[in-house]
């Protein structure tokens, strides 16, 4: 059952390794629930990652603890072979939880700017890490089933974009072995049980930019004393609706949505300055620089057009970047999805929600694959899509009612890592 060349999957060393999961799962439920009542904020994880570091040493792997903030690398070196790389975020986000489930998160805990905020794991990252311990649990249980080298990382702070980027700057290249290549999975609002893989761009990349513009403040009934950054600030909103409708092609995707926009203190003073700030969606970097592009040059032009005494300040921040699936990595992964999961493979197509996950894989110079895995109760997606109401009835990922199940979610993904990490360590 070969869909390419290089495609061998010998789904026998998965279901050897997948025969033990049965007696894992009280554990990993456990594990689940445990993480699902204890979520903590972005560079918080540090009781999630201490936990997920004594299960790794207790499993056999070497540890290496925080990397970047709070992250966790555990390495299981297995004789001759390629070295395959998981990653699971732990991140949780500050959302009251909404779910009725008997294990709801009640935390709160302060953020970054010391607001005392509830906190839930509202995009499902305890899945993550529940499943990346179950791997890593089967593959130390179950050596002489393959060989090779298994590195299962944990990183903080997905949800700023930041987590992934502070594991690589803490030399994350030098702790752990240079790996053959590196797989990330999210759980997402689709059927529980079915795995999702996509080859080419899977998540879209994610721009936020903040530009204030300079005027000259003024007495509000003496304009011609001023230029009214407010006025300039509303010119280059409406400018920047042509930039996806008349400077992209029909056939690209790109979304440019101004979330905020301030200037002023009272209606009788003209402000000196205003403030815009825009995010911006791409799945393809050539539209991405353009549309960048063409952001800063209406910003400068209107600026320029209104005669402001100087030119805006443009400050990119919260960068994620474009989640690209290798294709030949993804078309060896999706027949060895297909051979173990058979019609629960179904790829529900590119998301447009965003990912730091790339940036290790994209620095250590290593093809990757990123897959979706479902959350959703099967009977309960099955009555609303006949209904026609799941965007109404689903709640997704970030809401407070995102509540996915603990089965099959959890053995699909656990079971997908393990195929995925066979599929390479059978090819050696
Ligand atoms: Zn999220
Ligand atoms: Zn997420």
């Amino acid at each position: 059952m070969s869909t390419t060349e290089n495609a061998t999957p010998d789904d026998g060393a998965a279901q050897r390794i997948l025969r033990g999961q049965d007696g894992i799962t009280d554990w990993q439920h456990g594990l689940y629930r445990s993480f699902h009542q204890h979520p903590e904020l972005s560079n918080q994880e540090v009781e999630t990652a201490a936990r997920v570091a004594k299960e790794l040493t207790g499993l056999g792997y070497a540890v290496t603890e925080k990397i970047g903030t709070t992250g966790v690398v555990g390495v299981l070196a297995n004789g001759d072979g390629p070295v395959v790389l998981m990653r699971a975020d732990m991140d949780a986000l500050p959302v009251k939880e909404d779910t009725g489930l008997d294990y709801a998160s009640t935390v709160t805990a302060k953020d970054a700017d010391g607001n005392e905020v509830p906190v839930a794991h509202a995009c499902g990252h305890d899945v993550h890490v529940a499943c990346l311990l179950g791997a890593s649990r089967l593959l130390a249980e179950s050596k002489d089933a393959w060989s090779g080298t298994f590195v299962a990382l944990f990183q903080p702070a997905e949800e700023d974009a930041t987590g992934a980027k502070e594991m690589v700057d803490d030399k994350l290249a030098d702790t752990i072995p240079h790996p053959d290549v590196a797989f990330a999975q999210h759980v997402l609002a689709f059927t529980s049980g079915v795995v999702s893989p996509h080859a080419g761009p899977f998540l879209s990349s994610a721009d936020s930019i903040r530009i204030t513009v300079h005027g000259r403040g003024a007495h509000g009934s003496m304009p011609q004393l001023s230029v009214d950054p407010v006025v300039l600030a509303s010119s280059i909103v409406m400018r920047l609706q042509t930039v996806v409708a008349r400077e992209v092609a029909p056939g690209d995707f790109a979304v440019v949505t101004i979330g905020r926009i301030s200037g002023g203190t009272k209606s009788n003073i003209i402000a000196d300055r205003a403030v815009l700030e825009l995010n911006v969606r791409t799945f393809d970097t050539a539209v991405r620089e353009h549309v960048l592009g063409a952001i800063t040059r209406i910003a400068v032009a209107e600026s320029q057009a209104s005669d402001a005494p100087e030119d805006p300040d443009i400050e990119m921040f919260d960068h994620y970047p474009l989640t690209e699936n290798d294709e030949d990595t993804t078309a060896r992964l999706t027949a060895a999805f297909t051979a173990h999961f058979g019609d629960a493979v179904d790829d529900q197509g590119r998301q447009s929600a965003s990912e730091d996950f790339s940036d290790i894989p994209r620095a250590l110079g290593v093809p990757y694959s990123y897959w979706g895995i479902g959350g959703i109760d099967p009977q309960t997606y099955a009555a609303a899509e006949k209904k026609g109401t799941v965007n109404q009835d689903i709640p997704a990922n970030h809401s407070p009612q995102f509540a996915p199940v603990m089965e099959p979610t959890l053995s699909t993904g656990t079971a997908a890592i393990v195929v995925a990490a066979t599929t390479w360590f059978a090819g050696s």
